[in-house]
């Protein structure tokens, strides 16, 4: 059986929703509602291995809130997964599609187990198998996933051909972030990064700043770090530190992501690059910068290494990359902090846009995608930006208030069964 430390993650989810109730002045039982996921499965999963002995492997779907739509959210492959972690990143979910204002609610699913040790075989017995477990509570109108940490289109494609044997028929809206040639959207696959550089821009202006020249500092690339490193790119800046799971790259005048890419694609990581200075990531976190995007794990900043951080501003690819305390030495610092439920949500908003594709059967040019993606991210950032503004607060209390009172106001209209 595998184990692991509990994070302190959901606790830092449930800090950031007590403070939104706060600032709403939220009724206590909708408060206390939102403060719980509606279900969470726990379940087995049975795989068989390429050498014929079986592992069981420890899977988790939360499902956190229901009240504007069906739930949404990714499935992660991880060895540090935990229940705690899966619940605080759906809880997350339901705020993100709040503050993009899809009409989706927050899922979250995951796996403990380690893909990297794992075959091709193995991965896809374990998905078929966990999608199998999943098959009572998921579907188009009630709960659709999508890729996370360590799972892709690839896998995408088996959970819909796994939940299309089930029921018997041939069901896309299942899931999003699936292979084109089974009713993905163009656009998606770069979506959360496009949505992050278009963030970026917007949080650059509000400084006076233009994205053009200016320097980007990137932690993880993987789908969401490489496509934002590569669309800043294209728009003028400087990518001047990239980093992965092996460590970290430094070039002052800007580092060519074509190339770096290449390299991942034929090593593996970023480690080994030539046309960069090898640093650690604990050193590239501190890199002076104009925009630093963690686009990796959770708990990257802490009150150990916040203060250490030296980017005029910081915009969240990852999922709960700021602790509490990092987020308030931040704002005493004054360095300004897109956070994750909004700055990551381009992915969700595209999964929208391949749900609603799936339904009608009728699929989008990749230039409409991007337009109706860009809307809805600029339109999502003016509406937290004037309530930062307007309530005097920073920009995660302010995405997080507007995302609850959302979700606050659908409870309210819809009132708590019975
Ligand atoms: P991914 O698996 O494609 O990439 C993760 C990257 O992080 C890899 O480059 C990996 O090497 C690197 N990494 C892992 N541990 C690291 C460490 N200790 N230090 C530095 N780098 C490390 O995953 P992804 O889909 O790009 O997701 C990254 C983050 O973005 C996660 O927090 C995820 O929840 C969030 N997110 C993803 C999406 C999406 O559409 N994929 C949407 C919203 C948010």
């Amino acid at each position: 059986m595998n184990t692991v430390e509990p994070t302190n993650v959901l606790e830092n989810a449930l800090q950031q929703l007590n403070d939104a109730a706060a600032l709403l002045d939220l009724e206590p039982a909708i408060h206390a509602k939102l403060s719980k996921p509606k279900r969470a499965l726990i379940v087995s999963v049975p795989t068989r291995m390429d050498d014929g002995h079986f592992e069981v492997f420890w899977g988790y779907r939360v499902q956190h809130n229901m009240d504007r739509g069906p739930c949404k959210g990714g499935i992660r492959y991880h060895p540090s997964v935990t229940l705690d972690e899966v619940t605080a990143l759906a809880m997350w979910m339901t705020w993100k599609c709040a503050v993009v204002n899809i009409p989706y609610g927050g899922a979250k699913g995951g796996v403990i187990c380690d893909p990297a040790q794992m075959s091709e075989g193995e991965i896809e017995r374990m998905t078929r198998r966990f999608v199998a477990e999943l098959v009572e509570i998921i579907g188009p109108d009630q709960d659709i996933p999508a890729p996370d940490v360590n799972t892709n289109e690839r896998t995408m494609g088996w959970l819909m051909d796994t939940y299309s044997m089930q029921v018997g028929h041939s069901v896309p809206a299942v899931v999003t972030g699936k292979p084109i040639a089974i009713g993905g959207s163009l656009g998606r696959s770069q979506a959360t990064g496009r949505g992050v550089a278009l963030v970026a821009r917007e949080a650059l202006a509000t400084h006076g700043m233009a994205v053009e020249g200016a320097r980007m500092v990137v932690q993880g690339f993987g789908k969401v770090g490489g496509a934002f490193a590569e669309l800043i790119e294209g728009l003028g800046a400087a990518v001047i530190g990239v980093s992965d799971v092996s460590g970290g790259i430094y070039n002052a005048a800007g580092l060519d992501i074509g190339e770096l890419t290449r390299h991942v694609i034929e090593t593996g990581y970023v480690e080994g690059f030539p046309a960069g200075e090898p640093i650690t990531n604990e050193e590239l976190l501190a890199l002076e910068c104009d925009v630093l995007v963690p686009a990796a794990l959770e708990n990257v900043f802490t009150a150990d290494n916040a203060g250490a951080v030296r980017a005029r501003m910081i915009v969240e690819g990852a999922n709960g990359p700021t602790t509490p305390e990092a987020d308030r030495i931040f704002a005493d610092r004054g360095i300004f902090v897109a956070p994750d439920i909004l700055a990551n949500a381009g992915g969700v908003t595209v999964s929208y846009f391949e749900w609603c594709q799936g339904l009608q059967a009728y699929f989008w040019t990749e230039d409409e995608v991007n337009e109706r993606l860009e809307e809805i991210m600029v339109r999502a950032f003016g509406e937290v930006y004037a309530e930062s503004q307007s309530r005097g607060v920073d920009m995660r209390a302010a995405a997080t208030a507007v995302a609850v009172g959302r979700v606050a106001e659908a409870v309210r209209v819809r009132g708590i069964y019975p």
